[in-house]
């Protein structure tokens, strides 16, 4: 694997790959790496002839200075679990390599109703910082190919809808991986690794209840559903952000279903001091 950390390095070298007809794919992360975003690589293995993978820790997109601060970083770790996956490079820039010119964002991104609504309205700009880094990211790395997790899901459409308004349209193919899980449910995420011994049993706790959610799903009026499943959270320890149900296509809220429409439930809730979010697609 070869690490660049320069975007002028970085930019030659993709070019001359280009040039003999090598298509790209990237796999933007914050590090702390796991299976899940190892299961990214994979997938752009098998379908790219380079695999790009970056570590960045995105400050822009951190709306709780602490957040930001607690992020955890293994930067070894990462470099070997990269190697055994068969990354072919890894992209680690400094901060003022990704913003030279500060991190005043330039543009205003127009996200429509994902910017409030679920993460949106619990995590302001958030949004507005991952496009913003995603833009820069897609603006050096020109991908054919992109591998996102469904693991976000609302990042996800955030980020289709980021491609969609700039000139990658043509040229990116956005691929939608599933979600990898612990043994017990918990979505595999970088932040689990702050969780103690005790929230780490409970953590579980926010896939069974969605889990629930499908199960008990029926159609007419939802919000009893989404009640009993926040006080089942609660009743855990969780201080939860929220779980609702949404239009799976849209993300509008659903507080009433007709037994067809396309459905995601989505959750994110504190333990201790730890935010995790998860979904799961209903029907
Ligand atoms: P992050 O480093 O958390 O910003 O994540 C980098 C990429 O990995 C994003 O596209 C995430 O959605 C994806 N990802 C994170 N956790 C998982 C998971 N458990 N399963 C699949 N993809 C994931």
């Amino acid at each position: 694997m070869i690490l660049f950390k320069r975007i002028a390095d970085l930019h030659k070298y993709l070019d001359a790959q280009r040039q003999t007809g090598k298509k790209i794919g990237f796999v933007p992360t914050m590090g702390a790496l796991h299976e899940g975003h190892l299961s990214l690589v994979r997938q752009s293995k098998s379908c790219t002839d380079l695999t790009l993978c970056s570590i960045f820790v995105n400050p822009t997109q951190f709306n709780a200075p602490r957040d930001f601060e607690k992020y955890p970083v293994s930067t070894e770790q990462d470099i070997t679990l990269l190697v055994s996956a068969g990354c072919d490079l890894l992209f680690l820039p400094a901060v003022a390599e990704i913003y030279p010119e500060g991190q005043r964002p330039a543009v205003h991104y127009d996200l429509g109703m994902l910017e409030s609504v679920l993460e949106g309205k619990f995590r302001p700009g958030h949004f507005q910082g991952v496009c913003q880094v995603v833009h820069r990211l897609l603006d050096l790395v020109r991908p054919d190919d992109l591998f996102l997790g469904q693991k976000d899901y609302q990042q996800c459409m955030v980020i289709t809808r980021l491609i969609e308004q700039t000139g990658y349209r043509e040229k990116t193919r956005v691929h939608i991986c599933p979600t990898l899980r612990e043994e017990d449910g918990l979505a595999m995420s970088s932040r689990n690794r702050r969780l103690d011994k005790t929230e780490r049993a409970t953590a579980k706790a926010i896939y069974q209840s969605l889990c629930f959610i499908k199960n008990q799903l029926r159609p007419g009026e939802l919000a009893e559903l989404t009640e009993t499943a926040g006080k089942q959270l609660t009743e855990k320890g969780f201080r939860v952000d929220y779980i609702e149900i949404a239009d799976a296509a849209s993300l509008a809220p659903c507080p009433s279903w007709d037994g067809k429409q396309k459905l995601v439930a989505l959750a994110a809730a504190f333990l201790g001091e730890v935010r995790l979010i998860d979904n799961l697609p209903l029907n």
